[in-house]
């Protein structure tokens, strides 16, 4: 699954971009300033990120100039009007594309979806775990079972790559809202118990010697993995 980076300090325009990519099937990460921009980047190696200009701590210019240092993966800007002079230096310093606010988030999803057309695919080096005959790739964002890739819808996708990367750790409903699904978060904790009872579904021919989502009464949920 391909994966968005929203580097956006207004909550709410971070939220509705987060609903409607998911909504097409792009796996979003979130940062609200310059400090956790790099540091998501760094960690999650997104596919395409989205660069507000002005946000708290680094700018958006010193983050694209950071990214620009180290990948080619493919950035759009979101800038205010008014700042149509640096929109040009973005495209200098390596933008692939710019939006400016406001902006409806149907042509920020058109434009994602052009931009990563004409992106070459980055290659990443894997980050792989194998928990018996489940396999799971960390930067590709995917996971096998058997050879066979599963398929997951964005939010209960990063729940189960959340698990994987806390293996026999018991996260409770809250954290795992708070933690993988984060702020734009609005529904019920049930919602959890129904996305890991969809992801039970997919890992049915996981043998449970080798691993199992486990439910822990009164804690939550973990991701148990035997040798
Ligand atoms: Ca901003």
């Amino acid at each position: 699954m391909q994966s968005i980076l929203i580097v956006e300090d207004e909550l709410v325009i971070s939220r509705v971009l987060k609903a409607y990519l998911e909504k097409v099937d792009f796996l979003v990460y979130q940062a609200f300033n310059g400090e956790e921009a790099l540091q998501k980047f760094d960690e999650l190696t997104p596919s395409l990120v989205l660069l507000d200009v002005m946000l708290p701590g680094y700018d958006g210019w010193e983050i694209l100039k950071y990214i620009r240092q180290k990948s080619a993966c493919p950035v759009i800007m979101l800038t205010a009007l008014g700042q149509i002079n640096k929109k040009l230096i973005g495209f200098h310093q390596g933008a692939d594309d710019y939006i400016t606010k406001p902006f409806i988030a149907e042509e920020v999803v058109a434009r994602i979806k052009a931009v990563l057309r004409r992106s070459p695919e980055i290659i990443r080096e894997h980050s792989l775990e194998t928990f018996g005959g489940l396999k799971i790739d960390f930067k590709a964002h995917s996971i096998t079972l058997h050879g066979i890739e599963l398929k997951y819808s964005p939010r209960d996708l990063s729940l189960l790559l959340f698990l994987a990367q806390h293996p026999n750790q018991t996260f409770t409903r809250d954290q795992l809202i708070d933690q993988v699904w984060g702020m734009d978060y609005d529904g019920s904790d049930r919602a959890v118990d129904l996305a890991v009872k969809r992801i039970r579904k997919t890992l049915k021919n996981w043998p449970s010697s080798e691993g199992e989502i486990k439910t822990l009464r009164g804690l939550g949920y973990q991701l148990s993995v035997y040798e």
